[in-house]
Parts: structure tokens; sequence; C-alpha cells
């Protein structure tokens, strides 16, 4: 259940407020919310409905008399229920716009244009479709035009009649001192024809929800945060306006082995102590199959090593990134007798070379201490 403010309260009104003194305070704070004052502004948005709702209700004196002695429940078991939007706003008071607008009235002139809503997709891709990129379908849920009456609106074999209050202009003109002032007509919402059989499928609206499978094609080295656009497989547009356009957003998992840095890849190998001192060759992974990296003698812990051309192509260019390999020197555990007798025997042949550095280094740190 949604609860509603008091309409007077809305308006900041007394209940005894003259007709006049109503009209004023709602122009004052349509024109404080007006959307076109506050543009993508939500609270705005609803403080304008809220006032023109309410508004609605008391420029009526039977409305008004019904909401006094039932309040909100009473309107409702007379099928008020506010507006649906702004179309309905400005279709029902145009005339309190063109006031503080000028001539034109509200924003939505007769027959407008509009081009039909963008829709968005979020799509998750592996590691290796973002690399290689990838074909695929997916399922779009989107209004369509009806199937039934293609869109129009009317019960198959019936037509839309002319608008007999605009006769068939969608606008109505008045003369306010030395203008005419235009409006969209009320009775047809601008659109010069009223449905007088509706669709059974669509209920007259034209449009139905469907689900509708979109071939999208995902170039190589696309990369999370990328966006694709799939011109004109957004929403239909009104009164034949071109439809709106679909944005595929794409998210990249993660891989288990290969981090991605922009258009290079990182990845990690795990050496033994052993082949990081002698130099051995190692299997790599790569993107696409193995390849053979000489690791040379005395390779350090961290040390970094490069498969060119092996990473991501660039988006740009198609020129791929390069493969960027860093050594995890592994000290062993778990020695044999023998293995640790080698070790100690070795360790005597290097005659202290390493402890002698050791100091050298605390002998640096020290002093750089002292200073
Ligand atoms: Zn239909
Ligand atoms: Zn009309």
């Amino acid at each position: 259940m949604t609860t509603k403010r008091d309409y007077y309260e809305v308006l900041g009104v007394s209940r005894d407020a003259s007709d006049g003194e109503i009209k004023s305070k709602y122009r004052k704070l349509a024109m404080k919310f007006h959307p076109d004052r506050n543009p993508d502004d939500k609270a705005a948005e609803e403080k304008f409905k809220e006032a023109a709702e309410a508004y609605e209700v008391l420029r009526d004196p039977q409305k008004r008399s019904i909401y006094d002695q039932y309040g909100h429940q009473g309107l409702e078991g007379q099928g008020f229920s506010g507006f649906g939007g702004f179309d309905d706003i400005f279709s029902s008071f145009g005339d309190i716009f063109e006031d503080f607008f000028g001539f034109g009235g509200g924003r939505r002139s007769a027959n407008r244009v509009r081009r039909g809503t963008d829709l968005r997709y979020d799509m998750k891709l592996s590691f290796m479709e973002a690399a290689f990129g990838t074909e695929t379908q997916i399922d779009v849920e989107k209004l369509a035009n009806c199937p039934t009456c293609g869109g129009s609106g009317c019960e198959p074999g019936t037509q839309p009649e002319t608008c007999s209050h605009c006769g068939g202009a969608g606008q109505i003109s008045r003369s306010q001192g030395f203008f005419t002032v235009r409006t969209a007509c009320p009775h047809c919402r601008g659109t010069g024809q009223m449905i007088t059989s509706p669709c059974s499928n669509c209920r007259g609206g034209g449009k139905v929800r469907v689900s509708k499978k979109v071939s999208v094609k995902i170039p190589a080295g696309v990369d999370s945060g990328s966006r694709l656009r799939l011109s004109g497989e957004g929403e239909p547009g009104e009164n034949g306006a071109p439809p709106g356009d679909l944005y595929v957003f794409i998210h990249v998992s993660p891989h288990d082995f290969f981090e991605r840095h922009n258009i290079d890849v990182v990845c990690q190998i795990p050496i033994s102590f052993i082949q990081a001192a002698l130099g051995d060759k190692v299997q790599v992974p790569t993107l696409q199959g193995e390849k053979t990296l000489v690791i040379p003698k005395g390779t350090q812990p961290g040390e970094l090593f490069r498969f060119h051309g092996e990473g991501i192509p660039s988006l740009k260019n198609g020129r791929r990134g390069d493969q960027i390999i860093q050594v995890d020197v592994r000290t062993p555990t778990n020695l044999n007798k023998k293995q640790e007798g080698l070790l100690r025997e070795f360790a005597k042949l290097e005659d202290g070379k390493f402890s002698k550095k050791l100091k050298n280094i605390l002998k640096g740190a020290h002093a750089g201490a002292a200073r």
C-alpha cells in the first residue's frame, strides 16, 4: 500500500482555500519543480507529479467534495488514480503552463516524433572470449509493435476515428491576449485519433513485451567496461520514429593463470632455485598453446621475461600485446639426507661469500642511519 500525502498539505493551502488560491499555489509549485528546470531530478519529478495530482482533485468541485468526505480511498473508489506520467499532466493542464512558459504550453508538442528507448544488456564473457572475440545470441526483453494490430492499437478490421475534439489536428488553439496558443488535444493526447475498438492483444497500446534473439559479434580485445552499441535494436519509436539502440556492457571473468594488464597478459611460473641458478628451459602456457622459455643462469626471484606478441589484440589496431612472465623461485623443502649433505658441501665451497655480502649490506645500512 502506498501512503499519499494530504492534497491540501501538498499544495500548502487550508481546507477552505478558494479556487484562485489553489490555482496560484499549484502554479508556484509546478514552476519550481517543472521537469524542464530540473532535468533528471527524481525528487523534483515526484514533487511535480504529487502537486499535479493534488491540483487535479482540488480544482474539480466534485472530486474535491469526494476527497473532503472520504479521502484518498473515496477517489480510488471512483477510479481516480493520479497520473501515469508527464504526458498525462501536460495534456490535462496544458492551459496552466501556457501562462508561465509563454505560448506552446507544456513541453510535449503534438505528434512529437520520439525515438525509441535505448536498452542495456549486461554480458558476462570468459577471459578467452574477451581476448579473441566471439559471436553469440542474446535474448533481449523489449517492447515491440503488437503483432495483432501492427502497432496501431486498433482491433484488426477497425480503424481509429478522427478525434472530434480537435478535428484530427492533435492540437487545440485558443486566443489569449495578443497570442494564439496551441496545446496538445487532451482528448486524443495529441495523436488526432481516437481508438474506438482497442486491439484485444495489446489493449489499444499498440506495443507488447517480447523476447527477441539478437546476434552479437564481440570483437577480440574487449575488456570489462567495454560497451558495444547495436544500432536500432532498442525499443521501437513512437509515430514512426526510429528505434532506440541496444548497449551491451561487457564484464570479463578473471582467469586462474593469466592476469590482464591492458593488452598485455601477466603470469607467474614457479621454478626451483636449482633451475634459477643453473638455467633451464621450461614450457610456459600462452593464450594459444605452450611456448619454451629459456631461463638463463643466475636468474633472480621476481625477474620478468617477455613473449612478444603473445598478449591480447588491441581493439584499436589488432596489434597484440605481450605476455610477461614473472619467475617465482621456490626454495626446496623436505630434503633427504643426501641432498642436504650436498648443499652443505656447496655452502663450504661458497666460502662465506654470501655472508660477506650480507655484512657489507648491514654496514651500509648502519652508516646510513648514523648520518
Ligand atoms: Zn494490438
Ligand atoms: Zn484530439
